[in-house]
């Protein structure tokens, strides 16, 4: 059950306006509303270039972007990484999506031969290749105990590999994933999330979330159990984006 105890759930959304393709802000309005229909509220920080990085929410997002946007945020992002390290080591959950992801990696080599610097939250590296890879994706996730299939679809020229730092997010039954080789999609340390998938990410996979939703929670020193909710169109949309990658089950 939520409970109205809770107070609100913080947010700090990275780079609204350089990080955000495939809709991906629309991963903000998953949140808000999920928050909302069980009487909760999502408070969001958009925290631009040159703004102080709030060191006390509960979520810190990062979208995707090109890797021209990606050159224009890195440095500003090393200024920030400090406080965003230690707000996931205190149990923050943070969320990065394709070029949010790379940047939360140690680095991504470009094609044009530039090094984009990341933070090293993630134990992940990437370098382009000689082709994008583009589709629908399913991905058989494991997170606290529970698998699903999570959806999307990416976009990406980079080829990220894990460290032995993180692991991987999901195994893919459809799609490149991290880099078109082995078989492997995104990858988590603790609550840091980094993925290629973008659809927006959340609205056709509920299940991931509320998970998300329900570690931010427990940051936030309220670990409710959320009630679950009517997701029958999210989950319709689940099942054609598993048939459109032809992985219906
Ligand atoms: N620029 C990165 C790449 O192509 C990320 C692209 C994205 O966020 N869709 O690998």
């Amino acid at each position: 059950m939520s409970t109205a105890a809770a107070g609100p759930v913080r947010l700090c959304h990275l780079y609204p306006d350089h990080l955000n393709i495939y809709a991906d802000r629309g991963n903000i309005a998953v949140f808000q509303r999920r928050l909302e229909w069980r009487g909760l509220v999502l408070e969001v920080a958009e925290v631009g270039l040159g703004d102080p990085i709030p060191a006390d929410c509960h979520l810190y997002y990062l979208g995707g972007g090109q890797d021209r946007d990606q050159k224009l945020v890195a440095e500003d992002l090393a200024q920030k990484a400090d406080p965003l390290r230690q707000a996931a080591v205190d149990g923050a959950v943070v969320l990065g999506v394709c070029g949010g992801y790379q940047l939360l990696g140690h680095c991504y080599a470009t094609a044009d031969g530039q090094m984009v610097p990341g933070i090293g939250l993630l134990d992940v590296e990437t370098t382009t290749g000689p082709s994008r890879l583009i589709g629908d994706v399913v991905l058989e996730v494991t997170l606290g105990g529970h698998t699903h299939t999570v959806v999307g679809y990416e976009n990406h020229a980079g080829r990220t590999h894990l460290g032995g730092g993180c692991t991987p997010l999901g195994r893919l039954r459809r799609g490149h994933g991290n880099n078109g080789a082995d078989g492997c999609e995104g990858a988590v340390a603790a609550r840091t999330v980094g993925t290629y998938l973008h659809g927006p990410l959340l609205p056709k996979n509920p299940w991931l979330a509320d998970t998300l939703l329900g570690w931010a929670l427990d940051h936030a020193g309220c670990p409710v159990e959320l009630a679950p909710l009517d997701d029958h169109l999210e989950q319709a949309a689940h099942a054609v984006a598993q048939t459109r990658a032809g992985q219906k089950r």
